[in-house]
């Protein structure tokens, strides 16, 4: 199909994302799989639900516009889950993959962001009311996954990852590392603002392998 106007370029996006919550499908029981920290586990796996709840609003949305649902190969979550596979291949489990996988996780969700706010605002562009509410639904979700793994990498997992320690660590011991992480990632750069992080080395304690 040549992509003549907006509204064809609409049903190509659509296409590509229903490509890319397939692929997501298939990644994310992998990823909660290679992942040793009880939380994140329990972040891919909801997400997993969220996933299934997504393809089926947008076949939904493909319905709106008269169009049988059918995915386009989207080469972006495809590249992004590749790089997260050779992480599990590469790394051992522990708190580096973790934070390896947190940030393939939010590359996945900031693709999906970006792809489901312009689909939302085509929808608006194209008068197309109940698609908009459809896609918005899904953006809001896209944004709480992405917010999700940023407070899990914040409150324990990239911390671990900084010294390489497990989770066995005496109480003591992880709030020392953790006031040294707190002071690598500000030297980065990172957002990492103190009611957060105090909140994350509370919590750092209940965080066991399950
Ligand atoms: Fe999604
Ligand atoms: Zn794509
Ligand atoms: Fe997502």
């Amino acid at each position: 199909m040549p992509v003549e106007s907006l509204h064809d370029l609409f049903v190509e996006e659509l296409r590509d994302m229903y490509d890319g919550e397939k692929r997501l499908l298939r990644a994310l029981p992998k990823m909660a799989k290679a992942a040793s920290d009880g939380d994140l586990q329990d972040a891919f796996r909801s997400h997993l639900k969220e996933t299934e709840r997504q393809v089926g609003r947008l076949e939904q949305v493909f319905k709106t516009v008269s169009e049988k649902p059918r995915g386009k190969k989207c080469d972006g979550i495809m590249g992004i889950v590749e790089e997260g596979n050779k992480a599990i291949e590469e790394l051992e489990e522990g708190p580096v993959l973790d934070a390896a996988l947190i940030a393939g996780g939010q590359k996945v969700e900031h693709y999906e962001i970006a792809s489901y706010g312009t689909l939302a605002y085509f929808a608006e562009l194209l008068g197309n009311d109940r698609a908009k509410e459809l896609l918005g639904q899904t953006l809001d979700e896209e944004k709480a996954a992405d917010e999700k793994l940023n407070e899990i990498a914040k409150s324990d997992v990239n911390r671990r990852a900084l010294t390489g320690e497990g989770e066995e660590e005496d109480e003591g011991a992880l709030v020392r590392v953790g006031r040294a992480a707190r002071r690598g990632a500000s030297a980065m750069g990172f957002a990492n603002d103190k009611r957060r992080a105090s909140r994350g080395s509370r919590k750092s304690g209940s965080q066991r392998r399950r």
